[in-house]
């Protein structure tokens, strides 16, 4: 019988993860079947319990429901460090997961860039920074946030300390910030559309040893990004993060590898890019 899979959030009709699965799956000749269903805040553990008792092979959860989840389901330690769920796999119970930080770990690996040991700097202290810092401090490396709002970037680093020593800060020194960093993830919404014309950082702050990426995805190609290639730094867009993201939960819930190129055109069809 066809399973069925699912993102439930509200509001959900922009989602675009039914093309990204729904792609991978056919390409892969799977028997299954992904879609978006609206489910609000207090209805969310309703519709885990019906979509587990259905028969449902995974959800991803979304705005406004992925903290809430940590109530209902049995989440894994990175997904509870964060603080909020995305991925829900029914094989065995219920069990929670966080894969926004690994779509991001693996948007670095995928060009070769090395997080054990590396001094990431991470631009903005919200849901995306939060999940990308814990995820890479676990796996070894230096954090340094940077926030408009410092008292914010205290905060995170100071959970993240759990984990791995971390720096706080606020944006007033970003050029020496910039010197000391192998790695810069913009995780703000400087520079996404409409603002297109904004950027965090400028060429003359940074170095050609450095990585540049920005998890900003509309458009691709940031202005952060284009001062970072002006600088001789190695840039990573947006749009990998989402793909590995959903690549990580296909892989959680199916146990096959994800065919993430094909998941990477269809979002890139479903952006209008
Ligand atoms: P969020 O929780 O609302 O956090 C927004 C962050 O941006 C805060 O740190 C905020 O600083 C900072 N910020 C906003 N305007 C700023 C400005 N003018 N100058 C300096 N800092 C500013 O948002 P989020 O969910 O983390 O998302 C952040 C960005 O990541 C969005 O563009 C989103 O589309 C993108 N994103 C991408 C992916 C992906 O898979 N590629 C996934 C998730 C999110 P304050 O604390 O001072 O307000």
């Amino acid at each position: 019988m066809r399973t069925i899979y699912g993102v439930f959030g509200d509001p959900i009709a922009h989602s675009l993860s039914p093309e990204i699965h729904n792609a991978a799956f056919s390409k892969l000749g799977m028997d299954c079947t992904y879609h978006a269903f609206r489910v609000c805040k207090d209805k969310l553990k309703e519709a885990l319990y019906g979509a587990k008792a259905m028969g449902f092979g995974g959800v991803n959860l979304t705005v406004p429901l992925k903290q809430q989840a940590l109530e209902i389901v049995d989440a894994d330690p990175i997904a509870k460090a964060i603080g909020a769920v995305n991925t829900v796999d029914f094989k065995e119970g219920m069990k929670g997961y966080n894969t926004d930080g690994l779509g991001a770990k693996c948007a670095l690996e995928d060009k070769g860039v090395r997080i054990n040991g590396s001094r990431v700097l991470i631009i903005g202290a919200g849901g995306a920074a939060r999940a990308i810092a814990f995820q890479l401090a676990t796996d070894g490396a230096d954090i340094t946030v940077a926030n408009r709002t410092e008292q914010k970037a205290f905060s995170l680093a100071l959970e993240l300390s759990r984990v791995r020593p971390a720096k706080g800060c606020g944006l007033k020194d970003l050029e020496e910030l910039i010197v000391s960093s192998d790695i810069l993830v913009n995780c703000t919404t400087m520079g996404m559309y409409p603002d297109k014309g904004k950027t965090t950082a400028f060429s003359e702050q940074m170095h050609s040893d450095l990585t540049v990426f920005d998890i900003v995805y509309n458009p691709l190609e940031t202005m952060l990004l284009k001062e970072a290639k002006k600088a001789g730094a190695k840039t990573i867009t947006g749009e990998m993060m989402l793909v590995y993201q959903g690549a990580e939960a296909f892989r959680i819930w199916t146990g096959t590898k994800p065919p993430v190129d094909i998941m990477r055109k269809a979002l890139l069809e479903g952006l209008n890019i």
